[in-house]
C-alpha cells in the first residue's frame, strides 16, 4: 500500500500522458505555449502501462485518471485505456480533457473501458473562450461534451475555473447549462500553477464568492460533510435536487488531510501533490532494468515522504517550478 507518514493511503493515481496542449488557457500557460518535454523524456505507452500495472496490482491503486497537458493528443490513449481496463482488480478509469477531439474519440474510449470523464469548460461565450484559451474552439468542446453524454460516460462532469473580470459573470449560466444538459458542474478555485507565475490571491475568485454568485439564483443545500470522503469537491444540492454542483476550494478550503492522490508525470516522476517541489524519478530506474519489486519499493518510499499539506498559506510557500500542464491536473 502507498501509505504516507500521516497515515493517508494513496489509491487515486493521476497520470499525465503528455505536457502538450492545444489550448492556451491563461491560468495555465502563456499564449505562445511552452517548451514541451523532449520526446525521449516522455514515458512510452508500454512504460505507462507497466507503471500503472504495478500501481494497481501491487500498490492498491483503485482509480486511474488520465490527464495532461491534453490527453486526447496522446495517440495511444485508447490502447492505454484498454490495457488499464484489463488489469485485475479492475480500477475505475477516468479522463480529464478539454474536449477537443472528444466528439470522435468518446465512443472508442467508452468501448475501451473508460468509465467517466471530466471536460473543462470555463465559458459559454465564444468571444470569452477565445480570450481565455487563445483558440476559437468552443463548438468542439460542446460537441465533445454531447458525445461523451451520448456514449454513456456519465455523469459527464464539467470543470470550470472563474477568473475575475474574465468569466466570473458566467457562474450562473454555466450552472444553468449543466442542469439543462444533465452535466455535473464543478468550479475549481484558480491555483498558483500557471507557467507565467501570474496568479495573485486577490484576483482569485474564492469558493465563498462562487457560492455567493450561485446562491443569488439557485437554492443550494450542502451535502453532509461526513459523506465527502477524499473528494476534492464540496457538493451542493441545487433547487432540491437531484442535480448537484461542486466547489473545489483548493486554496481557501484545502482538503489535504483526506488526500488520497498520487501523480505520475508524463516523464515518469512521482509527485505527491500538485504543489510539491520534490519528485521521485521512476523513469531512470525503469529504463535501467529495475524489477517491478524495485519500482514498487521506490514508489512506496516516495509516497512515504508526502507532506501534510500544500502549504499555500505558509509564508515560505514557493510555486512549483513545473506548471500544471507538465504535472497533470
Ligand atoms: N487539458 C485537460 C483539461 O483541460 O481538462 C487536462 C489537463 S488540465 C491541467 C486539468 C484541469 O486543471 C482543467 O480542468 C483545468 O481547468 C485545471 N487547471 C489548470 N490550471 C489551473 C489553475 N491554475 N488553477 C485551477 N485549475 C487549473
Amino acid at each position: 500500500m502507498l501509505v504516507d507518514s500521516f497515515g493517508r493511503v494513496a489509491t487515486d493515481l493521476r497520470v499525465s500522458l503528455t505536457d502538450r496542449c492545444n489550448l492556451r488557457c491563461s491560468y495555465c500557460m502563456p499564449p505562445e505555449g511552452l517548451d514541451w518535454l523532449p520526446k525521449p523524456d516522455l514515458l512510452t505507452a508500454e512504460e505507462i502501462v507497466r507503471l500503472v500495472t504495478i500501481g494497481v496490482e501491487r500498490l492498491g491503486i483503485t482509480e486511474v485518471r488520465y490527464t495532461g497537458g491534453e490527453p486526447l493528443l496522446r495517440r495511444e490513449l485508447v490502447e492505454i485505456v484498454a490495457a488499464t481496463a484489463r488489469l485485475r482488480p479492475r480500477p475505475q478509469i477516468m479522463l480529464t480533457t478539454n474536449g477537443i477531439g472528444l466528439a470522435r474519440l468518446a465512443a472508442p474510449l467508452a468501448e475501451a473501458g473508460l468509465d467517466r470523464i471530466n471536460v473543462s469548460l470555463d465559458t459559454l461565450d465564444p468571444a470569452v473562450f477565445l480570450r481565455l484559451a487563445h483558440r476559437d474552439r468552443l463548438p468542439d468542446v460542446l460537441d465533445g461534451l454531447a458525445a461523451a453524454h451520448r456514449v454513456g460516460l456519465t455523469p459527464v462532469k464539467i470543470n470550470a475555473v472563474l477568473m475575475r473580470g474574465v468569466n466570473e459573470h458566467e457562474a450562473v449560466p454555466l450552472l444553468r447549462f449543466s442542469l439543462d444538459h444533465g452535466y455535473e458542474l464543478r468550479f475549481i478555485e484558480q491555483m498558483p500553477l500557471d507557467a507565467q507565475h501570474g496568479w495573485r490571491r486577490e484576483n482569485m475568485i474564492t469558493a465563498d464568492e462562487i457560492l455567493g454568485l450561485l446562491k443569488a439564483s439557485f437554492d443550494l443545500v450542502g451535502d453532509d460533510p461526513r459523506d465527502r470522503g477524499s473528494a476534492p469537491a464540496e457538493l451542493f444540492l441545487v433547487n432540491g435536487g437531484p442535480a448537484r454542483v461542486g466547489v473545489i476550494g483548493s486554496v481557501t478550503r484545502p482538503f489535504c488531510g483526506a488526500c488520497d492522490r498520487v501523480r505520475l508525470t508524463a516523464d515518469g516522476q512521482i509527485r505527491n501533490c500538485l504543489f510539491a517541489t520534490e519528485e521521485s524519478d521512476l523513469r531512470t530506474a525503469l529504463r535501467s532494468g529495475a524489477s517491478d519489486d524495485d519500482l514498487a519499493a521506490r514508489w512506496i518510499s516516495a509516497v512515504g515522504r508526502k507532506k501534510a499539506g500544500h502549504g499555500i498559506d505558509d509564508p515560505s510557500f514557493l510555486q512549483p517550478a513545473r506548471p500544471m500542464s507538465a504535472i497533470g491536473g
